[in-house]
């Protein structure tokens, strides 16, 4: 059997969209659970879109998602690879058109010479018909007394029917009657997309082509032309688009539609490829949904790619970042936390690089999205300035507010070691000693060196947050209270 080659071929418009991340993610884990190739070719044939820097920020989304090519265009320091190059479309414009001229040769296409008024003629005169050009059974003599007068190439579409065994949509029939005799070269010699997408998987000897659905009505006109010039015809796999959460078509107005919007929103690389797939593919085992990209390319089969689309879930995807979070190593998390406290200008660089590992372990379960560290670690490096409007009327204005908060620090007193077990232990001694519970002493607390009502472990954040600083806050929450109660009797 031939080696498996596959490929994604995506127009550089701007980003990396979504979509295009997971037709070549299902790409990429095909090539590497069958031991095969994975190419990258650039269809940037449409030059007024085309910029480098759209390029590069595609190339950027596939480099942060981790799917590397093994055969591809240059890409900032890395060289183009592999030996079916030029992997830009449009550096294979000679190609095409030698593909066309060939077809021309050999009677399969031909030069048409109609007119604007010709074609618009016909069309008003049988408006259900495709154009039949007069052009097709022309003899050598006519097409050359045309000189050098304008043309395009159309191809011949054959009679019959054209036959798709599609992988995942399975076996789609098509009346060739449905198609006109499509252009193949246009009236300034470029060639169009069908006749180039064809002769660079042709020529780039690719055997699986898994793309969109959108593109399931132009895979006949593809089966034809592989046919017409001569070339095995690939198999095809056409796999539904990413929708919205409504349902929709995933727009490329709608934030998240660029690859690179999660990472700006705190997902990590890792949650993007599992959810992303997940979308179009269920593994053999049940209910499993956490998967690394080493156990996506192990257990991937393209005989449990889904049919019909999934709708983006939100919540599903916060929860599998939050897996993700979890499965980090502390280092990397730390990384991170670090990166983004410090963009939101909080002052990492004062506290040792132990203490900010320990800050990271203490988050590391609670958050779904990196980007929450901030909200979960900013009292470390400013003052409490408020309580929360909830917590506060729970847990500082009832008449026994003063004496758990009171309780709390005189057990946080009691304990100079400051080390969290030892601080739960002198806790758990009050608990003992007054009777009380310790979600009084605990919730309160946590309103007073926090803020806030939920947060990381409350022996561990107050250990971080040292002695001198919890008993300080908890002075100041005990003057809050009293006046909190005074205000309310
Ligand atoms: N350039 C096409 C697109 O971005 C891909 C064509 C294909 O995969 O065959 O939709």
């Amino acid at each position: 059997m031939e080696p498996i080659r596959c490929r994604i071929a995506p127009s550089p418009s701007g980003f990396l969209h979504i979509g295009t991340a997971k037709m070549a993610l299902f790409n990429w884990l095909f090539a590497r659970k069958s031991g095969g190739t994975f190419v990258l070719r650039l269809e940037d044939t449409d030059a007024e879109r085309t910029e480098e820097e759209f390029v590069q920020a595609m190339c950027e989304g596939f480099h942060w998602l981790g799917i590397h090519w093994d055969e591809g265009p240059e890409f900032g320091d890395e060289p183009e690879r592999g030996a079916y190059g030029p992997y830009r479309q449009s550096e294979r414009r000679e190609l095409h058109r030698n593909e066309a001229f060939r077809l021309v040769e050999e009677g399969k296409a031909y030069k048409c010479f109609a007119t604007k008024e010709e074609i618009e003629a016909f069309r008003a005169e049988h408006p259900h018909a495709h154009f039949a050009s007069k052009w097709r059974n022309a003899s050598a003599e006519e097409v050359a007394a045309m000189g050098d007068a304008s043309y395009v190439v159309r191809f011949k579409v054959p009679e019959g029917q054209t036959v798709i065994q599609d992988l995942v949509q399975g076996e789609v029939r098509f009346n060739n009657s449905e198609f006109d005799d499509f252009v193949i070269v246009k009236p300034n010699g470029d060639p169009v997309f069908h006749l180039a997408v064809v002769a660079d998987d042709a020529h780039m000897k690719i055997t699986h082509v898994i793309r969109g659905d959108d593109h399931l009505t132009n895979a006949p006109r593809h089966v034809m032309l592989f046919e017409a010039l001569g070339f095995p015809v690939p198999n095809f796999a056409h796999l539904p688009m990413v929708l919205d959460e409504t349902g929709k078509k995933f727009s490329k107005r709608l934030r998240g539609a660029n690859i690179l919007d999660w990472r700006e929103d705190g997902y990590l690389p890792e949650t993007m490829i599992n959810y992303v797939v997940l979308l179009g593919w269920s593994p053999e085992e049940e209910n499993r949904e956490f998967f690394t990209l080493s156990e996506l390319a192990e257990h991937f089969s393209i005989e449990r790619l889904s049919k019909s689309a999934a709708r983006f879930d939100r919540k599903k995807l916060d929860w599998l970042n939050g897996q993700h979070i979890r499965n980090l190593s502390i280092e990397v998390l730390c990384e991170h936390c670090v990166r983004i406290l410090e963009k939101n200008g909080f002052d990492t660089q004062s506290k040792p690089p132990e203490w900010l590992t320990n800050l990271a372990a203490i988050c590391q379960e609670k958050l779904p999205t990196l980007n929450r560290i901030t909200e979960l670690a900013d009292f470390f490096f400013r003052e409490v300035e408020g309580y929360e409007e909830k917590g506060e009327k729970k847990l500082f204005a009832k008449p026994e507010s003063v004496l758990w908060l009171e309780t709390a620090a005189e057990a946080m007193q009691s304990e100079p070691t400051w080390e969290r077990a030892a601080l739960h232990t002198a806790f758990e001694k009050k608990v003992e000693a007054t009777g009380l519970g310790l979600g009084n002493l605990v919730n309160p607390s946590r309103l007073a060196l926090t803020g806030k009502t939920v947060g990381p472990g409350f022996f561990e954040l107050s250990e971080l947050l040292g002695r001198e600083t919890c008993l300080a806050r908890m002075t100041k929450a005990i003057a809050h209270a009293k006046d909190l109660g005074e205000n309310v009797s």
